[in-house]
């Protein structure tokens, strides 16, 4: 820092007084270059408003040279009148002094300058000179024009959007700008979010999803979401702002009260579905209702020819044609529980445990087969050797599925042709294959057979089968074990059954 005595001489040097010792004017004229290389205009003037230092930058304002303004009167080259007023008036009451300028030019050029006057005391403390130092903020305040005018575009552009908030926040998560009607329709002002940093204004239960989105914006990804606030439906989509060379920079918030919209699809889905829940009722009934009326019939009139039969062997006939329908009866109500339970399963639910399909398979071909043995068919069992295929599941469901699929190939297969069931391990699952030689399906009706009360001779299976809820029901329970069955199948040649079931999931979870 320089003396007090060096201070006085630099006074006197910029005042143009007597040269000062060689060291101390290589010093001054070293200061001077700096100052002549400011991009600031720098002066100074006495109180009575001459100037005693001009620097470059400010000689040019008035393309003139330094020394051509030193020793000049300030206020004739001051162009502009409120700036010659403010100075005459500083001179007059001399203090520090801030103020900015916009310059007008008439090629529709702005300037915009921003000036500080200081005043500089002597040793006695009165004021003798001011300095003054300014510098054009054109560029700042044009880009604070424009950040102002796309502002003002973005709140226009908000408050034309129906039922939409608009929102903008920085890299800090920090709110910069709301609006929109649906700030107004929700109760809340543009104060309360603008300037706040997100976390502070996110809605309580809200505050996590909105801020791990905000986030996530801001890496480049758009993000939509759907929240329920004040009795409201609102669907938020946010997308980054970039900036000229692709940089994000901001997040734009859009929030629509999707209120009526959710209530429309709502009203109209549960009109859908009363509409297919009736239609399913109505046809539930429909089909239960002819099977359930066959069986019955059956009864009634064997009930009343019965009471009418005076033979005993004629007694037991018609007994044992009122034992078979009260069975079919039985095995439809059967079916019928079994299935809406089924429905009623979750995955989860089963009774699951693991076990070895192959003793499960044995278990069933030994316990179920006089029918087949009444229609002199054979049952062979061709189980993939080498391998034990260990699922993990529900054994009395799968029960079903082996039982049901050998039964149909038993009902639609001829007398004495030959049934066939095969396994084969893969690496996470195994097949299960159920082959007859029998009647086979029409092409046309292989994608309904799984279909709950599908029967593709209707008036023929009466007599045979169910009432088309046996595959339904091995559909099913495969699916909850996360196997697939389908069917291949030629008329006239016979059918191959295929289930496939994964093996022991948990085992092979836990390695
Ligand atoms: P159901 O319980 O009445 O037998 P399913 O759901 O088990 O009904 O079978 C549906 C239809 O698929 C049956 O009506 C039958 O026509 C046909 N179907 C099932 N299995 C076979 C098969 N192995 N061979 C030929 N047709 C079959």
């Amino acid at each position: 820092m320089a003396d007090s005595a060096n201070q006085h001489e630099d006074h006197n040097i910029l005042r143009g007084a007597p040269a000062p010792s060689p060291p101390v004017q290589s010093q001054l004229e070293q200061l001077k270059s700096i100052l002549d290389s400011l991009s600031e205009f720098v002066c100074r003037f006495t109180v009575d408003g001459v100037y005693t230092y001009v620097n470059a930058a400010y000689a040019q304002l008035s393309h003139k040279r330094p020394e051509e303004m030193i020793g000049q009167p300030v206020l004739p080259l001051i162009r502009d009148d409120g700036v010659r007023a403010l100075l005459a008036d500083l001179m007059a009451n001399p203090r520090r002094l801030m103020h900015k300028h916009v310059y007008h030019f008439s090629d529709s050029k702005v300037i915009s300058d921003e000036w500080t006057e200081e005043p500089i005391y002597d040793d006695q403390g009165r004021i003798v000179e001011f300095q003054s130092v300014g510098r054009d903020i054109s560029a700042a305040v044009i880009a604070q024009e424009a950040q102002r005018q796309a502002e003002s575009d973005y709140h226009l552009l908000a408050r034309n959007l129906p039922d939409t908030a608009v929102f903008i926040y920085d890299q800090e998560l920090r709110c910069r700008l709301a609006d929109g009607p649906l700030l107004t329709q929700m109760g809340f002002t543009q104060k309360f979010f603008e300037g706040h940093p997100i976390a502070e204004v996110a809605l309580a239960d809200l505050a996590e999803v909105t801020q791990a989105n905000f986030r996530a914006v801001l890496t480049g990804e758009r993000r939509t979401f759907e929240s329920r606030f004040m009795d409201r439906d609102l669907l938020t989509s946010v997308a980054p702002i970039q900036d000229d060379s692709g940089q994000v920079i901001r997040g734009l918030v859009l929030v629509q009260d999707v209120t009526e919209r959710k209530k429309i699809e709502r009203d109209a889905l549960r009109s859908a579905l009363e509409h297919e829940t009736a239609s399913l009722l109505a046809s539930f009934i429909r089909d239960t209702s002819h099977d359930l009326r066959t069986p019955l019939s059956i009864i009634v009139t064997n009930t009343y020819l019965l009471r009418r039969t005076s033979t005993e062997a004629k007694q037991v006939e018609r007994l044992d044609l009122i034992d078979r329908q009260v069975k079919r009866l039985e095995r439809l109500i059967n079916e019928l529980h079994l299935m809406s339970s089924l429905d009623a399963t979750e995955s989860n639910d089963l009774n699951r445990q693991p076990l070895d399909l192959h003793q499960l398979i044995q278990g069933v071909a030994k316990t179920n087969n006089n029918p087949l043995i009444e229609k002199n068919q054979s049952l062979t069992l061709h189980l993939d050797p080498d391998t034990t295929p260990i699922l993990y599941a529900d054994e009395s469901q799968l029960v079903l599925v082996v039982m049901n699929l050998i039964e149909n190939a038993h009902l639609y297969s001829a007398e004495g042709m030959p049934i066939e069931v095969r396994t084969q391990t893969h690496p996470d699952c195994v097949t299960l294959q159920v082959i007859d030689q029998g009647e086979g399906i029409e092409a046309d009706h292989l994608p309904h057979i799984f279909d709950r009360f599908y029967k593709v001779d209707a008036a023929r299976s009466t007599n045979r089968g169910g009432a088309g809820l046996g595959l339904a029901i091995v559909r099913r329970i495969v699916m909850l074990h996360g196997g697939k069955v389908y069917v291949d199948s030629q008329p006239g040649q016979g059918s191959i059954f295929t289930v496939e079931l994964p093996l022991n999931p948990i085992n092979q979870m836990h390695g």
